[in-house]
């Protein structure tokens, strides 16, 4: 496995993290995926036969994590990449007057300290590698909101803050960026969406997977070696639209 190319994508298994980890085995990479889904880690190994190899764990557990970690270096040896993608993925919640404490820190726990445990225990794997990178799935939410949002936006505010931390920190041998998708279509079937859902993107479209998972492809690789530390914005220009009522 030396010469292989190996990243491990979390929340690998379904949406966003799913079209990652195919577009890796297409290329002829390996993908390891972590979920929380038995049957779906069954299901997923079933399908993509030898190169995507999916282990059960819960991202927001320090035991799970570090464990599942050391299996992967058992198997291994090195990783070339690792998506911090898997996140709990419903933005609207209760609002602040009714958002419990303890709705409050699964939240950031699934969303935000699994970049960090992910990150701490993947790092000496990392680092056998020739040129490293990471990459944060946050969102455009980290720097917009909606009202009743407060958990999910302070979980990704703190992503895009941590993926600049840890460039500064694990620069000049690991790479650290981070992705904000808009309105990615994971959940609904496409017939679903209205006319007026595509019309208000400046490119006229809601996004699909394949489109996020092309820049982290492009962040992973060798031609984005003189970008660390940044955040990169895959909305179809919605955050660039002004938008005052008449
Ligand atoms: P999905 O819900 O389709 O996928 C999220 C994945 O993460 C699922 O496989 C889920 O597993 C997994 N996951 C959740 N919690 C855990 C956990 N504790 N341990 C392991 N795996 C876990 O979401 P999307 O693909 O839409 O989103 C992916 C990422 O992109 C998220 O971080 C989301 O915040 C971000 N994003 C998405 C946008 C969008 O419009 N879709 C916009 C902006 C950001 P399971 O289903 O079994 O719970």
């Amino acid at each position: 496995m030396a010469d292989e190319q190996i990243v491990l994508v979390t929340g690998g298994g379904r949406g966003i993290g799913l079209a990652i980890a195919e577009r890796l085995v297409a290329q002829g990479m390996h993908a390891v995926v972590f979920e929380r889904d038995a049957g779906l880690c069954r299901a997923l190994e079933q399908q993509h036969l030898e190169r995507l190899h999916a282990f059960q764990v819960d991202v927001s557990s320090e035991r799970e994590v570090h464990d599942a970690l050391q299996q992967v270096a058992a198997r291994f040896r090195h990783l070339n990449g690792l998506v911090n993608n898997a996140g709990i993925a419903h933005p609207s919640g209760p609002g602040i007057r009714d958002l419990s404490f303890e709705r409050w820190r699964t939240v950031l726990d699934t969303n935000l300290s699994s970049v960090f445990l992910c990150t701490k225990y993947a790092l000496p794997l990392l680092e056998r590698a020739k040129q490293p990178a990471i990459v944060n799935m946050c969102s455009t939410r980290a720097l917009q909101s909606e009202p009743n949002t407060e958990a999910y936006a302070a979980s990704k505010g703190g992503m895009l803050a941590l993926t600049h931390a840890l460039a500064l920190s694990l620069g000049p041998k690991v790479r650290v960026n981070a992705v904000s998708p808009g309105w990615i279509n994971t959940k609904q079937d496409p017939a679903e969406l209205r006319e007026q859902d595509h019309r208000q993107h400046p490119v006229g479209r809601v996004g699909v997977p394949q489109d996020v998972a092309a820049m982290v492809l492009y962040l992973l690789s060798e031609q984005a070696g003189f970008v660390t530390g940044q955040n990169f914005v895959v909305d179809g220009g919605m955050t660039r639209k002004m938008i005052y009522l008449e």
